[in-house]
């Protein structure tokens, strides 16, 4: 999709850290990390948000949470805990229009959220 800036980073048009692609999934390093590992995964492809990926393609959306786990388990996370979060819409702080999941690790993580 034009104008999409995880479309661009999916298509190497804008550079990012990656740590882990498949042929549809792409996780790569938050530029403004909230914890000690914070990585995005993204399918290639554009959705909006995880409910329109859910609708669209349901298949490609557990593949983004089984990558979202192996992340986690390559960064170190697995055992003590760590978060996968899909901010949706503008109320939950939802910037970037192209589906994400946050996974977020290596430090005690309160709850409720912000
Ligand atoms: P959200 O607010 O849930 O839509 O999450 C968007 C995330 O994308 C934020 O945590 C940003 O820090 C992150 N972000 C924005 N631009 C980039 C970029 N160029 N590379 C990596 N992460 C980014
Ligand atoms: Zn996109």
């Amino acid at each position: 999709m034009l104008d999409c800036l995880f479309c661009a980073i999916a298509d190497e048009t804008v550079p990012a850290t990656r740590v882990l692609a498949t042929d549809r999934v792409l996780a790569f390093r938050d530029i403004d990390p909230q914890a000690p590992t914070h990585v995005l995964v993204i399918p290639k492809e554009h959705h909006p948000d995880v409910a329109a990926l859910a609708v669209a393609d349901a298949g490609l959306l557990g593949e983004v949470i089984a990558q979202a786990h192996h992340v986690a388990v390559t960064e170190g996370l697995s055992e003590d805990g760590y978060r996968v979060v899909f901010n949706t819409g503008v109320q939950a702080g939802q910037t970037v229009p192209h589906v994400h999941a946050h996974v977020l690790g290596g430090r005690f993580l309160g709850w409720p959220p912000g």
